[in-house]
């Protein structure tokens, strides 16, 4: 397990980071949101001993994080640092020999990653020449080189069209099964939606919000419910202890304010046919804007 424990950081006067608190654990994908300027970038370079806190602690495997352990991490920048003239496969594993891996495991696990990442027919190419979704392929490929124990990977999926992200996907996931924690940022919630076990909400610096991404949509989608009825349903709106807050035709969404679903749905009844009712289940789009 990763966990960052009440970490805090400023810039000057600017606090960016107040008693930031989360957990990535081994095997899952956690996805870490915010808006731009919510301190993700800042949060990750913390973690990764780039940036030193001023305030809070990282731990790894239940022990403080210090300076000799951190190759062991795999990290992806979010200003991506590789070197446009040189050929991508012999970038990679000059990287995996920065990491302390011999010449033949390095070249082993670039010409593997390369293949994988559907980059293989071009580890001869200088970097600059390839796409821009390619060379962010090689990034990946850059921070898993050396089989690291723990990845941490400033919006990985940005920029990637949706056959790119399908790949840098399977990697992530199939680093993830082998029990490694996998810690990625994004700002596009649609896409983190479908790719994160875990979430952690940031905003303005604080963490709003965290849990796997079932518990995110229990706690913060109880509440709200569907009827869909035959006719108008704008009836909805005069009975007691119910707050519509969409209404649309025969559709209403409403919350509880005192009253009780049942009645609601007993009332539809008596007016006619009931086509669907039950609880709304919020997108992470939705649970993001009421965690800022
Ligand atoms: P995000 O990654 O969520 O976009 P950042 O962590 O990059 O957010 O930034 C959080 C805040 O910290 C922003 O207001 C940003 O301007 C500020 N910040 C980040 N790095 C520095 C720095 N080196 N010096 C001054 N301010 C910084």
């Amino acid at each position: 397990m990763l966990t960052v424990t009440a970490i805090s950081r400023s810039f000057g006067d600017h606090r960016v980071l107040h008693d930031v608190t989360f957990e990535v654990r081994p095997g899952r994908m956690t996805g870490f949101l915010g808006a731009n300027g919510s301190g993700k970038t800042t949060t990750m370079r913390i973690v990764l001993g780039v940036l030193a806190p001023h305030g809070g602690e990282v731990a790894w495997r239940g022990r403080p994080v210090r300076e000799g352990e951190r190759p062991s991490f795999g990290y992806m920048p979010e200003e991506r640092g590789l070197y446009p003239k040189m050929a991508v496969g012999d970038q990679i594993a000059w990287l995996g020999r920065l990491h302390g891996l011999d010449r033949a495991t390095a070249r082993a696990n670039t010409d593997r990653l390369l293949d994988r990442l559907d980059l293989a027919d071009r580890a001869g190419d200088q970097l600059e020449a390839l796409s821009l979704g390619n060379q962010q392929r090689v990034q990946i490929a850059a921070a898993l080189v050396h089989d690291p124990e723990v990845l941490v990977l400033d919006e990985p999926f940005s920029g990637l069209d949706p056959i790119a992200v399908g790949v840098v996907l399977g990697v992530l996931r199939e680093r993830a099964a082998a029990g490694v924690p996998v810690l990625f940022s994004s700002h596009q919630l649609a896409l983190v939606e479908q790719l994160c076990d875990d979430v952690v909400i940031i905003s303005g610096g604080r963490v709003t919000a965290s849990g796997t991404r079932e518990e995110l949509r229990e706690r913060y989608g109880t509440r709200r419910h569907e009827l869909v009825v035959s006719s108008d349903a704008g009836w909805v709106r005069d009975l007691p202890g119910v707050r519509v807050v969409e209404l649309d035709g025969p559709r209403a969404v409403f919350e509880l304010d005192g009253g009780d679903d049942q009645d609601v749905l007993r009332a539809a009844l008596e007016r006619g046919a009931v086509r669907a009712f039950g609880p709304v289940v919020p997108t992470l789009d939705e649970i993001f804007k009421e965690a800022m």
